[in-house]
């Protein structure tokens, strides 16, 4: 066993007994674990606190190399991200990206780029800036960085790239972006499946490749017709869904929320 010091982002906890939680972290160094912080609900001067979800802490463990149940014995909130509390959109934000990543990692496999990425949601999310293009961004990002999201800029069967005037059409066979020429080859087989394709506009396509490279700070000189947000929030949904077995809780709440 070892004394391991690192970052980390707080995905899930649970409550373990009255006075200890079991918590969910995403850390840099040694990417998730799961860690007893004995004592965490405790009150009194002497008590670290109990650990809240999305929090950003230093935190100091001893690693357990016959169990993947790790022992926090020390953590310091850098950030609790008070604004989620006091706005119920971007909690339910919050949630959902952490969520997200949870569902799409695995335990012991330490990813940086994945760390920053979530830090720059949730630092994105808890200011003022545009919820709607943070999520995409996340989504896209998210996606890209683990092998899911196919070429934006050229059809996948042809090879021919995007002109500017041209969209493009998601196809659920080969799981990539044609051209229409290409597309309209497949066309029978998709009514015959009864799938319908998803279509694209070059506004879509275009903001797109924008975010799944763009830094948060770019986001907000991003301004894109709802028409557009609708085709991204698609092509999104589209390959989140056949990658998880699942809907994510929280996406639903946010549709939820969205409506009222
Ligand atoms: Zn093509």
């Amino acid at each position: 066993m070892e004394f391991c010091k690192t970052l980390a982002l707080t995905l899930n906890r649970i409550n373990y007994s009255n006075t200890s939680q079991i918590a969910t972290f995403y850390t840099l160094h040694y990417g998730k674990l799961q860690a007893l912080a004995r004592g965490s609900k405790r009150m009194g001067k002497k008590a670290l606190g109990s650990i809240d979800l999305f929090s950003y802490n230093e935190i100091i463990f001893l690693k357990k190399e016959t169990s993947q149940l790790h022992l926090l014995t020390e953590w310091e909130v850098l950030e609790g991200f008070p604004a989620f509390r006091k706005d119920i959109e971007r909690f339910y934000s919050a949630c959902y990206v952490v969520e997200l990543l949870n569902e799409l990692s695995e335990e012991g496999e330490p990813d940086s780029p994945l760390f920053y990425l979530l830090l720059d949601t949730l630092f994105g999310l808890s200011r003022n800036d545009n919820k709607d293009l943070n999520l995409l961004a996340f989504e896209l990002q998210l996606l890209r960085h683990l092998g899911y999201l196919p070429e934006l800029g050229e059809c996948t069967q042809c090879g021919e790239k995007f002109l500017r005037n041209s969209g493009a059409v998601l196809s659920p066979f080969r799981k990539g972006l044609l051209c229409k020429e290409c597309a309209s080859d497949i066309a029978g087989a998709q009514v015959r499946l009864r799938r319908m394709p998803l279509h694209l506009s070059p506004a879509a396509i275009g903001a797109a490749n924008f975010l799944v490279d763009c830094k948060r700070s770019s986001l907000n000189r991003l301004h894109l017709p709802k028409k557009v947000l609708e085709e991204l929030r698609s092509l999104s949904a589209e390959y989140l869904s056949q990658i998880l077995d699942r809907p994510i809780g929280h996406w639903r709440c946010l549709q939820t929320i969205a409506k009222i």
